[in-house]
């Protein structure tokens, strides 16, 4: 993921863009849809942001308009570090650096997550990756200063 030095508006994260995100946020009733939380038997990690299952660089080449990259059939609700490793698997990439809520790091192959499985494990417990009332509260505070 590079920073663009085009304006968020120029990458089409504009007012249209927002109605859709909180549509897609209200629809997956503000739980993260990745796989790995999909997968665990609770799904309680909060989802901040909108992951775009097609990515728009991927859309684009297909040719597919504004309209159907931003369907929400093509958006998936996801936090924060769920997203930061889907947009890396999409464009091929592994994750080496960066935490999790917890301090954690994101790399599973790190040694801080050896013993405890990998920090992103599908069979890691929802509980384990859930991050604290407390913790969560702080991190909605400062997404809603960013946005
Ligand atoms: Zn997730």
């Amino acid at each position: 993921m590079s920073w663009s030095k085009r304006s968020r508006q120029a990458r089409g994260y504009d007012a249209k863009w927002e109605r859709t995100r909180l549509l897609v946020l209200r629809r997956d009733n503000g739980l993260c849809q990745c796989d790995r939380c999909k997968g665990g038997e609770l799904r309680l990690t909060p989802a901040t942001e909108v992951h775009h299952v097609t990515s728009k660089a991927r859309a684009k080449a297909l040719g597919w308009t504004r309209a159907q990259t931003d369907d929400p059939s093509n958006l998936a609700s996801m936090s924060h570090e769920c997203h930061l490793l889907a947009d890396a698997e999409a464009q091929g990439r592994t994750l080496k650096q960066g935490c999790d809520l917890n301090g954690m790091p994101l790399d599973p192959k790190h040694a801080w997550n050896k013993g405890r499985g990998a920090a992103i494990a599908p069979d890691r417990q929802a509980k384990d990756r859930a991050p604290s009332l407390a913790q969560s509260r702080l991190y909605f505070a400062g997404k809603r200063k960013c946005a």
